[in-house]
Parts: C-alpha cells; sequence; structure tokens
C-alpha cells in the first residue's frame, strides 16, 4: 500500500517525539494527541513567533483567563443556544455522526447551513444508511458541543470548558480598554486551550476534541474601522475565494491587492483587510510556501451566530485538501452588547478621537483573528517535509527548529566526547537548544539529525584538540565550514536569528 503523506509524517512524527494519539495504552480517545519533546518545542517557536507579530509588533495587550467558565458568560455569548452540531443517531447500532461530515463523506455534497428538515430529506432521497452497519438512521437534532462540567462540590453551578478563548476578553473589556488608555483600536490577544465536543472525530490531528487557540480581538470605532498600519500591507496579494463565487459553483479563487479588494467592497472594512494581509504574512514567516494559502469567505448559514462577515485562512494539505487554521471574523458589537445585558454592567465607552473636541459614547466593533496553532503546526509539519533520494527530513525555517544543533564527537575515544559535552554546555549558556550523541556512524548521526530538521551538527574531531576549532554543517546544502569554539555559541545564535549566512559562519576547507 503507497503510504500517503500525512501517514509519512506521522510516522516520523510518532517514532520521533512530535505527536501521537493520547491514552494510547487505554485504547486511545478520538480528537486529543499528545505533543512530545520535539513538538512542544516546535509549538513555542510557532508561539513566540506568533508573540512576535500580534503581541510584539501589533501591541495588543496579553490576557490569560481560566478555561472552566461559569454558564451564564457563555448564556450572554450565545453559546448555549448555538455552539451545536446536528447529529444522527443509528437505531440499529447506537453509532453517533455529524450530519454534515455525513452526507458529504457517502454523496460528495456540502449540506453545511441547510436546515434540518431539508437535510432530513435528502437522507431519505439518498437512502443513506448507517456506515457502521446498514441500519436505519433515525431523527436529526442538535448537540451542544461544549464541554459541560460544575463548580463546587455540590456541583450547584453549571460550568462549561471554554469553546474559545475570546470571551474573557470581552467580559474584561473595562479594564482592558483602561489599560490601553482609551484609544482606539486596541487589540487583546489571548493564548489557551479551547474545547469542542466534536460528535465523531475522524480527521486525525486535524479535528481536535482539545486544542490551542490564539486569538485576537480588535475593538474598533465603528464609524473608523481603520489600521494606522495599513499602507504597509495594502500592495500585498491575496487569494480570496469569495462567497458569491463559491455560490455561483465558482471553484476558483481571484488573486487581488488588498487595496483593490477593499475599494471592490468584497472586504467589509479596512482593519479586517489589514489582518487578513498581516496573517498571510504570518504564515509566510512559518515557511509556509504562498502558493499553498488561499481566503476563503463563508457563505451565509456557515457563519458563526456573532458574525457578520467571517473569512477562513486555509493551507493545502494532500490528505485533508484545503485546511483552515484561521478565521477572521467581524464580530460587530455583538459580544459586548450582549455581555452588557446579561451581567447589566454598561460597555459602552467615552470616546474622543486625538484631535477630536467632542467625544461620543460608542460601543465598539470586534474584528477577530483566531489561529488553530495545532493545525498550523500540522501544515508546518507537511510543508517542511521534504523528500530526496537519499533522505526524507523536515526542512523546518531555520528558526523554527525544534533542536538548533547536535554536537558529535567523531569518534568516541581520544578525549573527543569530553571535549564534545564542553562545547554543548558552552552552547547550552549561551541559550542554544543543542543535543549530544555519539552512537553510531557519523553519517548515522547526520540522517537522524536531518530526519527532525536539526539545521546544524557541530562535530569535534581531531583538529579540535590541537587548534580549537570545530566543523558546522548545514543541513540543507550538506556543506561544512570550519570555525573557532570561541565564536561557536554566537555564530550559531547569529545562524538561527537569520543575522548571517551559512558561508559567513567559518572558513571553507
Ligand atoms: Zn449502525
Amino acid at each position: 500500500m503507497v503510504e500517503s503523506k500525512y501517514d509519512k509524517i506521522m510516522r516520523i512524527a510518532k517514532n520521533r517525539g512530535f505527536i501521537w494519539p493520547a491514552f494510547e495504552i487505554y485504547g486511545g480517545a478520538a480528537g486529543f494527541y499528545d505533543l512530545g519533546p520535539l513538538g512542544s518545542s516546535l509549538k513555542d517557536k510557532i508561539l513566540k513567533k506568533w508573540r512576535q507579530f500580534y503581541i510584539v509588533k501589533e501591541g495588543c495587550l496579553e490576557l490569560d483567563s481560566p478555561n472552566i467558565l461559569p454558564e451564564k458568560v457563555l448564556e450572554a455569548s450565545g453559546h448555549v443556544d448555538h455552539f451545536s452540531d446536528v447529529m444522527i443517531e443509528c437505531s440499529m447500532c447506537g453509532a453517533t455522526y455529524e450530519v454534515t461530515d455525513l452526507v458529504k463523506e457517502v454523496t460528495g455534497e456540502d449540506v453545511e447551513g441547510k436546515g434540518k428538515e431539508e437535510i432530513k430529506e435528502i437522507i431519505e432521497e439518498k437512502r443513506i444508511n448507517c456506515p457502521e452497519c446498514g441500519g436505519p438512521l433515525g431523527d436529526i437534532h442538535d448537540f451542544i458541543t461544549m464541554f459541560r462540567t460544575a463548580i463546587g462540590p455540590e456541583e450547584d453551578r453549571v460550568a462549561y470548558l471554554r469553546p474559545e478563548t475570546a470571551q474573557t476578553i470581552f467580559v474584561n473589556f473595562s479594564r482592558l480598554q483602561r489599560l490601553a488608555r482609551r484609544q482606539l483600536p486596541f487589540g487583546v490577544a489571548q493564548i489557551g486551550r479551547g474545547y469542542r465536543n466534536e460528535i465523531s472525530p475522524r480527521k486525525g490531528i486535524i479535528r481536535l476534541r482539545e486544542f490551542l487557540m490564539a486569538e485576537v480581538e480588535v475593538f474598533h470605532d465603528p464609524e473608523n474601522p481603520t489600521h494606522p498600519k495599513f499602507e504597509r500591507v495594502k500592495g500585498e496579494k491575496l487569494r480570496l475565494w469569495t462567497a458569491e463565487n463559491q455560490n455561483n459553483g465558482l471553484e476558483d479563487y481571484i488573486e487581488i491587492k488588498v487595496e483593490d479588494a477593499l475599494n471592490q467592497g468584497i472586504i467589509i472594512n479596512e482593519l479586517l483587510s489589514y489582518h487578513l494581509a498581516y496573517a498571510k504574512m504570518f504564515l509566510l514567516s512559518l515557511g509556509i510556501p504562498e502558493n499553498v494559502i488561499r481566503l476563503r469567505e463563508q457563505v451565509v448559514g456557515e457563519r458563526a451566530h456573532y458574525s457578520e462577515e467571517t473569512w477562513d485562512l486555509e493551507v493545502y494539505t494532500e490528505d485533508f485538501g484545503w485546511v483552515e487554521v484561521a478565521g477572521f471574523a467581524y464580530r460587530t458589537d455583538y459580544d459586548l452588547s450582549r455581555h452588557s445585558e446579561f451581567s447589566n454592567t454598561d460597555l459602552t465607552v467615552y470616546y474622543q478621537e486625538e484631535g477630536e473636541d467632542d467625544g461620543r459614547k460608542i460601543l465598539p466593533h470586534v474584528v477577530e483573528p483566531s489561529y488553530g496553532i495545532d493545525r498550523t503546526l500540522y501544515c508546518v509539519l507537511e510543508h517542511s517535509y521534504t523528500e530526496t533520494e537519499e533522505k526524507e527530513y523536515f526542512k523546518f525555517d531555520r528558526e523554527l527548529a525544534p533542536i538548533e544543533a547536535y554536537i558529535f564527537p567523531l569518534i568516541t575515544d581520544d578525549g573527543l566526547p569530553e571535549k564534545s559535552r564542553e562545547v554543548l554546555e558552552a552552547l547550552k549558556d549561551k541559550g542554544i537548544f543543542a543535543k549530544y550523541d555519539s552512537s553510531g556512524s557519523i553519517g548515522r548521526r547526520y540522517a537522524r539529525a536531518d530526519e527532525i530538521g536539526v539545521p546544524y551538527c557541530i562535530t569535534i574531531d581531531h583538529q579540535t584538540v590541537e587548534d580549537s576549532t570545530v566543523t558546522i554543517r548545514d543541513r540543507d546544502s550538506t556543506e561544512q565550514v570550519r570555525t573557532e569554539i570561541n565564536d561557536l555559541p554566537q555564530k550559531i545564535r547569529k545562524l538561527l536569528c537569520k543575522e548571517i549566512e551559512f558561508e559567513e559562519a567559518g572558513s571553507t576547507f
């Protein structure tokens, strides 16, 4: 059997410690995965980049809130009423299915957003039966996809694991707005776990029940939905698959400059268009190539209850097709007005623009970039995965490599292991994530390091003992340079930060 790309990636991912199904010794639980040592490191590097983009450069305030939310918060947000999937149960064997997934699997038809009656008719018309046992399917009903729990020993307060990190940002709006010195627009970011009790997740790490999110809520004046740095992105090209083209059955995206998409009314406002372009730049910074990135507008019926316009940032994958890695919703003032109402707290603000004589009372609107970090991580794995005649390996962007350097003694004798450990410690002292490996031939060791995407391998040989120099090998070109041990930590650091190119790291020999 031919191994699919996903299978190839997951084979290395499991063997080498990137990612594997959780609770394996108890038979596993669908929709839950562990990140191993390399996966954890890769995740941290993706988040570091994300923080650089959104906290440092965009200046968003960061918030870190509880994962458990009292029911009232989610009643206000509309999730108790709307965060549900449509499910159907087999009357014979009791297997449960998410209806839109089931219909798509059996007929290829996309019924997302259609009413229950309509879907029921399609199921009867196409004579869809239980894929497990062939039995007849029962009625269609809604299933709340939040994990329900309770607070306190008496369990007298219903609560849920949060379906998104956004809600505590809205709940804390007044405090955050003061911290932002009452200026608009301002963004608040939160990185944390989100939960969705999927009815029957069957897409590996693409459909998770617990996932890591990185979200931003950008509060702005609805009369002035602009971004101060729009000039910087207005010439960027975006590939947009509009709702209109989807409704007309056009299976294609248009390529258009940000400013043109805005002027032609394809994207609802400047702030949203800025963030769509910015998000594409973020994916490019992770080494995901431009030709596998597109933005798909959600069609009516597909959008979340709070959104007036939503774009999905999608990355093409071989096994799952286009995968949504982030969503960009124009949430209007929906959340702030609902929380005002449910908490009896007035969340309107008195807003005075710089240079304006009078202020106004407004309820800010929200544009929300929301990333799924696990899916992003998978897309980084897939688009780093490289096969040549000699090897298969993850060609990570060097800023993302989970392990930054490997130290090899050429042989395990003549004091080379001791010298290697000295070099290892010197690198670690400078904060470089380096590891030591002395087992097997040097070729084997290079191959093992390449497989997991280590950008630089440092070899300690007999010349090292004589003149305190070592070789650095570049993963992609396999070329080597020789450099002084004293300069090594600084050279590796500069290479990893892309301050120098490989040829500048030492002399060729
Ligand atoms: Zn059945």
